[in-house]
């Protein structure tokens, strides 16, 4: 077992609540939580492993061959995993994302994501069913993917510069693999596909318009990613962040921009559209605009554990009343406990500069990003 995660588990994981209520929540019966947020999408990381070392996520120096990972049997299994998203659907759930790590590492992920597929949202619709990829094996998973009730994938690449590209990654994979398999899940129909690119000052800063170029006039969406303070492990600073209001004006510098509404409330990206007609990019602004309030989003982690906020430092053992017996009603009873009591705003909080300094965060590789 992970000696780390038992560290942060035994020092800081909040105490499960008792039984909640089962009272209606909203007109809808979905759940809120302390400021009235609804609990809307479900992130659920199916691996703590990745096959990359992202300077900003991974790093080697922390991410080492002797880091003790998770073993096998710590991790949730796939009926351990839908009976779960079958419980967070049954408070509103309608979104949810496999994320890590990479989860393509996941042995055998098409199952998994076939028995979510066959899951119904409160109202009766198919989930908007989505994973998160640094795509360097999609080319192979893409058509399995589809085939199995994929909706969508988001790819992560940081750089169209494969000597960039490989720094990022600092596993020395190359750029190519990783667009073949952009391409891949494109013809199959995983669309539409988002590209998420992570900006980081002196890194990559200087990709940013040749990615605009590169994605615009396509089907694929740009989004740009402020380097956020996330874990203990990634040295983060301040000055290496990249705002978006300046990745917005280095584009429109040469690719005029308009701003546009968001798809629906809780978006986590500011849409903006080329005037030309070509598309659209977004900007996920975690650091210099911060949109705590409407965050809908809860987070599983690889072995089970409830986290109410990206920032949190502990989390609600699920997996624990998965293998201890407990129904439906009580597992259910626990995770509308678990939201009601939620109150967390982290990014506005340190904003404000309200947010504790000495706080033992969570790696985002584990916590599922
Ligand atoms: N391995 C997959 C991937 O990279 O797409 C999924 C997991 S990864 C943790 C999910 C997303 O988090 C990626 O788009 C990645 O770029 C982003 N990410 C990781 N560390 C970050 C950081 N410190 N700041 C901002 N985004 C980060
Ligand atoms: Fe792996 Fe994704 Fe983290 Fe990169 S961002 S190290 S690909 S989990
Ligand atoms: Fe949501 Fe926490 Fe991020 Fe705020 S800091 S947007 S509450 S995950």
């Amino acid at each position: 077992m992970n000696q780390k995660v038992i560290f942060l588990a035994n020092q800081s994981d909040a105490a499960v609540p008792p039984m909640p209520p089962a009272a209606a929540d909203a007109a809808d019966g979905n759940v809120r939580d302390r400021l009235q947020r609804p609990l809307h999408d479900l992130r659920i990381s199916v691996t703590d492993r990745c096959n990359f070392r992202c300077v900003y996520c991974m790093p080697k120096e922390v991410f080492g061959k002797d880091y003790p990972f998770l073993p096998h049997a710590a991790l949730l299994s796939f009926e351990e995993i839908t009976r779960v998203a079958r419980l967070f659907i049954a408070h509103g759930v309608e979104k949810i994302r496999l994320t890590g790590g990479e989860p393509l590492l996941r042995k055998d992920i098409e199952t998994l994501i076939a028995q979510l597929a066959a899951l119904r949202t409160r109202s009766g619709r198919p989930l908007d069913l989505t994973l998160t990829t640094n795509g360097a094996l999609l080319a192979k998973k893409a058509r399995a993917l589809k085939e199995a009730g994929l909706a969508r994938v988001t790819v992560s690449v940081d750089s169209l510069d494969d000597a960039t590209f490989r720094r990022m990654n600092d596993a020395d994979f190359p750029l190519a693999k990783v667009l073949q398999g952009i391409d891949a899940a494109h013809a199959v129909g995983l669309g539409p596909i988002k590209i998420n690119m992570v900006v980081k000052r002196g890194m990559n800063d200087h990709e940013i318009v040749p990615m605009a170029r590169r994605f615009k006039d396509t089907p694929f969406i740009l989004r740009f990613i402020e380097y956020m303070d996330v874990g203990a492990s990634n040295g983060w600073k301040m000055d290496e962040v990249v705002p978006s209001a300046e990745v917005v004006r280095r584009i429109d510098a040469e690719l005029p921009l308009q701003p546009i509404a968001a798809n629906y409330a809780g978006e986590t990206a500011e849409r903006w559209r080329y005037r030309d007609g070509g598309g659209e990019i977004g900007l996920i602004s975690s650091v210099t605009r911060a949109f705590c309030r409407d965050c809908t989003r809860a987070r599983l982690s690889t072995e089970g554990k409830l986290y109410t906020c990206l920032f949190a430092t502990g989390g609600h053992d699920l997996r624990a009343l998965l293998r201890g017996g407990a129904s439906d009603d009580q597992i259910a009873a626990t995770i509308g406990g678990i939201w009601r009591a939620r109150a967390d705003r982290y990014s506005e909080l340190r904003a404000d500069g309200g947010a504790g300094p000495a706080q033992k965060k969570i790696e985002m590789s584990y916590i599922g990003g």
